[in-house]
């Protein structure tokens, strides 16, 4: 999708820090970080929302989830962590291009929740 900020993102045409990459999922900080280290999941494929996921995109999604999550411990040493998906605008989406927050969690005070 030619508008859609975060294809920009998977085609490089606008720049994100990069988490981690394999052929079909990027992994990249939040641009405005709810906690430290606040990481999104994404396809690169345009899917708008958890309806338009095949079986096949959600595999590879979620297959690299508890690695990105584990390294995000190694590197912020949380105390716990959410993941977090919003679909439609009432429920709080405001990129349609399907992504998975990584919300690594800090106790009390730590912005989220
Ligand atoms: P949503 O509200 O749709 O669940 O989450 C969208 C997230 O994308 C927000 O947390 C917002 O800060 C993030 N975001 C929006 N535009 C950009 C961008 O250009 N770069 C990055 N890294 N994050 C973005
Ligand atoms: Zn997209």
């Amino acid at each position: 999708m030619s508008d859609c900020i975060f294809c920009k993102i998977v085609n490089g045409e606008i720049p994100s820090a990069k988490v981690f990459e394999n052929e079909h999922v990027v992994a990249f900080l939040d641009i405005s970080q709810v906690t430290k280290g606040h990481t999104l999941v994404i396809p690169k494929v345009h899917k708008e929302n958890v309806y338009e996921l095949t079986p096949e995109v959600a595999q590879q999604i979620f297959e690299v989830v508890p690695k990105i999550a584990n390294a995000l411990k190694t590197t912020y040493n949380p105390i716990g962590m959410n993941l977090v998906n919003n679909n439609g605008e009432k429920a709080g989406q405001s990129v349609f291009h399907f992504h998975l927050h990584l919300l690594p969690r800090y106790g009390e005070g730590d912005g989220f929740g």
